[in-house]
């Protein structure tokens, strides 16, 4: 039997994750009509983008002035993400509210996207959560590839459980699984939310950020739901990859989940149909196929 909760919060990636491996580069005006689009279709919370160094990832270099051009709903809580205290100042120089700052539980991933070593990593990641949160920025704390390493192959469930004691004891407001690497399965969802709840403060938001890499997105976040996680990650069309990961696949689509919940009695406040144009509106303007199935029945 299926114990699902009754509502269940968005966050879309597209113009984040989804967009940072593509060879295309949206310009502000095309991301703010994204975004609107997003909106529109009753998305509540949107990555925006990321504050990383222009040469590293050019699709992120105009992070700083969709944030500032772009006319913001109150209902909505937008949102970035940053690697280093660079990043942080240009954020609080954008005013934006919310920001995920992460590391990898991956020693060899952690060093090939971040150039740092695990414990390096934990030392500036707790420099940079406490500076945001002096900023007044509520902060995400995230694990990527916590179900699996696309180099180091399983990762121990006492390393992922010792990121989230520090980020418990820094007061996040959430803490995001991330299945950087598609690794996870529905028992390695169930049990790793299990762990990591024994050892975090209730109060914090558990969300879960799966690639269907294997094809298993959307079975995980059924197992996900069944575990009472309450908010997800996904980008249109199945966008998304990280740049440093092996053949990375993207995340779960936002149409297709927002379909499997709703199908299923959950609440999201977000019409799947609307997502689907703007979905094919992406594949067309990055002229390559996306992997999202709902898209490609309709209409
Ligand atoms: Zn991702």
């Amino acid at each position: 039997m299926l114990n699902f909760p009754k509502k269940v919060l968005i966050e879309e990636e597209s113009l984040r994750d989804g967009l940072q491996i593509e060879k295309t580069e949206l310009t502000v005006d095309e991301k703010i009509r994204f975004i609107k689009g997003m909106e529109a279709a009753g998305i509540r919370r949107i990555q925006v983008g990321s504050f990383v160094h222009p040469k590293r990832v050019p699709q992120m270099a105009n992070t700083d002035e969709v944030f500032k051009q772009l006319d913001r709903n109150p209902d909505v809580l937008y949102t970035g993400l940053i690697l280093n205290m660079r990043g942080l100042e240009r954020a609080v120089e954008c005013k934006v509210p919310h920001l995920s700052i992460s590391v990898s539980a991956s020693e060899t991933h952690s060093m090939k996207n971040a150039q740092k070593t695990l414990a390096q990593a934990t030392t500036d990641v707790r420099e940079m959560i406490l500076a945001a949160q002096s900023a007044g920025i509520a902060v995400r704390g995230g694990i990527q590839s916590a179900f699996g390493c696309a180099y180091e192959g399983e990762i121990s469930i006492d390393v992922v459980c010792n990121i989230a004691r520090l980020y418990d004891s820094l007061g996040v407001d959430e803490i995001n699984l991330a299945d950087s690497t598609g690794m996870a399965n529905p028992i390695s969802i169930q049990n790793l939310i299990a762990r990591v709840r024994e050892v975090v403060s209730p109060k914090i938001l558990l969300s879960l950020h799966l690639h269907d890499t294997r094809g298993l997105g959307i079975a995980n976040m059924v197992a996900g739901l069944n575990s009472g996680i309450t908010l997800f990650d996904s980008a249109l069309g199945g966008l998304g990859g990280c740049p440093f990961i092996p053949k990375a696949a993207g995340n779960i689509a936002t149409e297709d989940a927002v379909y499997a919940m709703e199908a299923s009695g959950i609440e999201t406040g977000i019409d799947w149909r609307s997502l689907c144009d703007l979905a094919l509106r992406m594949e067309h303007r990055l002229d390559r196929h996306l992997p999202g199935k709902l898209m490609h029945i309709q209409s």
